[in-house]
């Protein structure tokens, strides 16, 4: 099927997913590691593509939450669809090999665990509930979008239990490929709250965003996520959404592509500041379009 077959809303939608993930990234990794207070001191409040950080970027450049899921996003096109675990730990392996800009370490210690195994299911721990699974999870739900939630569930394990195999990690993983699929597909805020939100908090009540506002967050995926949820419950915007998450410092790279993978199939692609979608790596830009659009045009699987 070609691209100009699909319903081109969602296509839209899937592409300002990809674009949210990487414009959230290249944003909040200016300030990854630093608190609020010293955003407020360094910035007033941040809000451009100017790079620099920790990692001294380019302005516009992204780091491994983009690069990982864009890596995932080529395996699983390779695979006509299918998330193969072998194929992901493959991808992930590469990726490592090309010495990318950043590594987390649960992600680091796994793939180095696979080259000496073959097995690309890591053991599974309590302590690996980082966010290395959960950032890089959308080109599943691009590749599953009108699968059953049991069929995608099961991919986003597929992927994530390379690098992180842990439940609470596993829960937000599913939880957010499957709202992102949501937003696709062209769901509201309240339809997403209602159908994928409340059940993660009554099943997860970690996860509860609600009462004391989560700055700093860290790399554990309970604090990612409380960050994300609450930026995006209470902005209504895409630009708004971003400068909220990402001036909570902390891990800013991640909550920024995270919330980024959300609020840009919710408000769409026009929402998304033009003044970042300039700045951002063109590289990585025509990256995320070309593979939003190939992962949709992908044949439905039964
Ligand atoms: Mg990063
Ligand atoms: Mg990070």
């Amino acid at each position: 099927m070609s691209p100009t077959c699909a319903d081109e809303g969602r296509v839209a939608r899937a592409e300002a997913a990809y674009l949210g993930l990487a414009v959230g990234d290249a944003l909040g990794a200016t300030v990854e590691f630093l608190t609020p207070r010293e955003i407020r001191s360094q910035y007033g409040v941040h809000r451009e593509l100017r790079g620099g950080g920790w990692l001294r970027l380019r302005p516009g450049q992204v780091t491994d939450d983009t690069t990982m899921a864009l890596a995932l996003g080529q395996a699983i096109l390779a695979d006509g669809g299918a998330v193969a675990p072998l194929s992901c730990a493959r991808a992930f392996d590469a990726w490592m090999r090309a010495k990318p800009v950043d590594i987390g370490n649960t992600v680091r210690r796994n793939l180095v665990g696979f080259r000496r195994s073959g097995d690309p299911c890591a053991p599974a721990s309590e302590h690996d509930a980082g966010n290395g699974a959960a950032m890089r999870v959308l080109p599943v739900a691009l590749a599953l979008l009108d699968g059953d939630d049991a069929a995608i569930r099961a991919a986003v394990r597929a992927q994530a239990h390379v690098t992180h195999h842990n439940p609470v990690s596993d829960a937000a993983s599913e939880f957010l490929c499957l709202a992102a699929a949501d937003f696709v597909r062209g769901e509201t805020l309240r339809q997403v709250y209602r159908r994928r939100i409340r059940p993660l908090l009554s099943g997860w009540p970690q996860f509860s965003y609600k009462g004391r506002r989560r700055e700093n967050p860290s790399g554990w995926i309970v604090e990612t996520l409380q960050a994300v949820l609450q930026a995006l419950m209470e902005t209504d915007s895409f630009e708004a959404c971003l400068i909220n998450v990402t001036n909570r410092g902390g891990d800013a790279d991640t909550t920024g592509a995270i919330a980024g993978v959300l609020a840009g199939p919710l408000y769409g692609l026009s929402a998304i500041p033009p003044r970042w979608l300039r700045v951002l790596d063109a590289a990585t830009r025509e990256a995320c379009r070309s593979q939003a659009r190939a992962l949709l045009s992908l044949p439905r699987r039964a």
